[in-house]
């Protein structure tokens, strides 16, 4: 990708920024790559195992990168939303950062296969994209490639919807048993940017810290809600996840359900208000009582 090789070398000659994070190819399959002389230019690529999202080393919970400097970072459209979320919850400054937005033809969902495309590895995301080109982007590079085959399978969320509220609860116990808390989910995730999660304080312990059924939904649940209005969708999580516990159907219904009621979803414009952070006279409150 000879653009995005140029624009990166510019972009660190001419002292613009002193850091480009973007991808390169590792000896396990791609990886994220933190360029920082003009000279390295050449290892960034973009191909469909780019996978990660990169807008999470934006994040100022990962305090240890603020010594890289000014950041010039990579970002495909659905990745832009998270960028525009640390914005719009006044975590980074947008004119502290250079966006470099990639037309995407969508991803595997593996960063470590052969980086073709089909409709059983393409990331689910990719099936109802409607940010290939990024719009909040400093500079696009790329011709923009053909749309990504539509994945195969079964509409979980509709299958679990379908569901009694018994058979729900039942499904959701079982999954989460498996879980280690290892936090992989937290981590990776760009809009889990507390200085301290409240699943690791305990004076007093709002969440029990080790991995049994009750801590594990109690967990579970606490960060679904953190995410509620903010998810960008970007299936960080769900990768990470050891345990592959499909976080991703739950983040979904949850998306869902803020659009239904408050007419809002994820955008990649800061300057659009989440419900989060925002009341407005007509907002449902009837659970109020
Ligand atoms: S959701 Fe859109 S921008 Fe994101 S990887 Fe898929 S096709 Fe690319
Ligand atoms: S909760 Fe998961 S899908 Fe949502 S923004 Fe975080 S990592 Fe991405
Ligand atoms: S990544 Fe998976 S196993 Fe680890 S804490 Fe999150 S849900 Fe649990």
């Amino acid at each position: 990708m000879k653009a995005l090789q140029e624009l990166a070398r510019k972009l660190l000659e001419d002292k613009t920024v002193s850091v480009v994070i973007g991808y390169e190819e590792g000896p396990h399959g791609v990886r994220p790559a933190f360029i920082t002389k003009p000279d390295q230019a050449d290892r960034l690529i973009f191909d469909p195992r780019c996978v990660h999202n990169l807008a999470t080393f934006l994040s100022p919970r990962r305090s240890h990168l603020v010594t890289l400097g000014k950041k010039a970072v990579v970002v495909k459209g659905c990745d832009a939303r998270a960028v525009a979320g640390l914005v719009r919850e006044t975590q980074i400054k947008r004119e502290d950062v250079v966006v470099i937005g990639v037309r995407c033809g969508g991803v595997t969902g593996d960063p470590m296969g052969d980086g073709k495309l089909t409709e059983k590895n393409v990331a689910p995301r990719c099936a109802v994209c409607d940010v290939r080109e990024p719009k909040l982007a400093d500079h696009l590079v790329g011709e923009l490639p053909p749309a990504p085959p539509t994945p195969k399978g079964p509409d979980m969320v509709a299958k679990l919807d379908a569901m009694t509220p018994e058979e729900r609860w039942a499904f959701w116990q079982k999954e989460l048993e498996r879980c280690v808390r290892c936090h992989a989910c937290r981590e990776v995730c760009p809009m889990c940017f507390c200085e301290r999660c409240i699943a690791d304080k305990s004076m007093p312990q709002w969440i029990e810290s080790s991995a049994h059924p009750r801590a594990n939904l109690s967990w579970q649940m606490t960060r679904v809600l953190h995410m509620a209005g903010r998810c960008v969708g970007c299936g960080e999580c769900v990768r990470a996840c050891p345990a592959n516990i499909p976080l991703g159907l739950i983040l979904k219904k949850v998306a869902a359900v803020v659009e239904e009621r408050y007419g809002y979803r994820v955008s990649d414009d800061p300057s659009v208000p989440a419900p989060i952070g925002t009341y407005r006279l007509d907002d449902k409150q009837e659970f109020i009582l």
